[in-house]
């Protein structure tokens, strides 16, 4: 298995750049778990799972740069707990993912190494900033793949590469390890080919960690214990579920090849016995700009770190006082650099109050309408992006641009919730058509149920 896999690799890596660093003892590891099974040892459920990590994830004995400058020569002393259970349970860490500089950006040209290219289109963006985590995924270079997602980034690039990408509740897995982003925001997610497949790495990570004080003690289901095999099915597997469809991710400006897909994946939904209707979040737009004040202020602080003494690279200079300056104008590229600049203004003294503060009480407001509509449906659902994924450098020199395409995501981080994005159509362009993906938005710690009924519209 390990050893197809890395052919495959080999082969589409020169055209993809899906990955920043190839670990080189992924077949030793492999051989290893051979003899084991020789030997009659137990293995454990992900023995010779090949998985790739996201590079804002940490591993030990491998670099883990966060795709930035400043951290090129980091090999961090730790695995992160994700990782650690990962290696615990057999899977094997074949290499590190390319993503946006600390997980900001939609397309992952953000990265300071190299442009990731989307497998359904190689002159299209993976989308970001887990673009390499799924570009993998989705051209089997690995059977899963951790991402980050602070506001769509494992959803979105699911979404672009036609693979499953699970945001989980925040809390419910440990961000120990994840370099912070934005911490308020930030979950460690998963992608797979399938919705088992990313079930069943959801169920490796998840749970309560001593080294994350965030993470959640609430009990780990197994969240592949409802799922039925296809042939056992009956006519109305969904019976009595009630599915909202968000009125407001179906508005103009999004593509309308994106809103005739999701339109027809309500269709499925009621083929399969489930209740459609549409429901209004009327506070839905206020999210993008309230998660961009909140996003940028915690990066500001969060970033703060990165001065040249404690990690990474230190810049040349027998001025202490240029020490930290130059580090970080040589170590940031430019968009992390105008994310620490906003979040520092929105975080002054004058303008606290009409951003950073103003912010929090959008977010809070947005949680309640989530809850709201929660009540009344099991299951949300939307558009995962309002576009299938577009031209590499189409939105380079646009961040406005850029920013606007997570309004289908952002909302969910600010409410903490889960989500379960797969595929449901495509849309014309590339040589094969473009992927359209579903997003499915569930209770807080609604996992599983998000898996069951993805398993089934799958
Ligand atoms: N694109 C969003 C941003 O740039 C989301 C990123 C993420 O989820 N890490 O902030």
């Amino acid at each position: 298995l390990a050893e197809s896999y890395l052919t495959r690799l080999r082969l589409t890596e020169p055209h993809l750049n899906s990955f920043l660093h190839i670990s080189d003892t992924v077949l030793r590891e492999a051989q290893e778990l051979d003899q084991k099974i020789k030997g009659n040892e137990e293995i454990g459920p992900l023995a010779g799972v090949l998985v790739g990590v996201k590079d804002n994830i940490c591993t030990k004995d491998m670099p883990s740069t966060g795709g930035s400058r400043i951290l090129e020569s980091y090999r961090p002393p730790f695995d992160a707990t994700a990782v650690k259970r990962v290696k615990q349970l057999g899977g094997i860490v074949v290499g590190k993912t390319n993503l946006d500089e600390f997980g900001m950006g939609s397309t992952t040209e953000g990265s300071a190494f190299k442009v990731t290219a989307n497998p359904w289109d190689i002159s299209r963006v993976p989308g970001g900033s887990s673009g390499g985590s799924a570009a993998a995924v989705s051209a089997r270079q690995c059977v899963v793949s951790l991402g980050s997602d602070t506001g769509g980034s494992v959803r979105q690039p699911a979404s672009f590469c036609g693979v499953v990408g699970l945001k989980p509740t925040y809390g419910r897995v440990s961000r120990y390890g994840l370099m912070a982003y934005a911490s308020s925001l930030d979950v460690i997610g998963c992608f797979g080919s399938t919705v088992a497949d990313t079930g069943i790495l959801l169920h490796a990570i998840a749970g309560h960690d001593r080294f994350d004080a965030t993470t959640s003690k609430q009990d780990v289901p197994n969240y592949l214990s409802h799922f039925v095999p296809a042939s056992s099915l009956e006519t109305k597997p969904l019976k009595g579920l009630r599915i909202g469809l968000i009125r407001e991710t179906l508005d103009e400006g999004v593509d309308p090849g994106v809103i005739s897909a999701i339109r027809a994946a309500a269709s499925h939904f009621e083929e399969l016995g489930c209740s459609v209707n549409e429901v209004s979040l009327p506070s839905f737009s206020f999210g993008l700009p309230a998660y961009y004040i909140l996003a940028s202020s915690e990066s500001s602080s969060n970033l703060s770190r990165y001065d040249g003494v404690r990690y990474g690279n230190q810049a040349s200079t027998d001025r202490l006082n240029y020490l930290y300056g130059d580090s970080r104008a040589k170590g940031f590229g430019s968009e992390v650099k105008m994310r620490i600049l906003m979040g520092t203004y929105a975080l002054s003294a004058g303008y606290y109050d009409a951003y950073y503060k103003r912010a929090q009480q959008v977010r809070t407001i947005i949680r309640n309408s989530f809850k709201e509509a929660l009540n009344e449906n099991d299951i949300l659902i939307s558009p995962a992006a309002p576009s299938p994924a577009y031209k590499i450098g189409e939105k380079k020199h646009d961040p406005l641009a850029m920013y606007a395409g997570d309004i289908m995501t952002v909302n969910v981080n600010l409410a903490g919730l889960p989500a379960l994005v797969l595929p449901c159509g495509f849309v014309e362009g590339g040589p094969a058509g473009l992927p359209v993906g579903l997003q499915m938005i569930g209770a807080a710690f609604g996992e599983g149920e998000l898996l069951r009924v993805g398993h089934i519209f799958e």
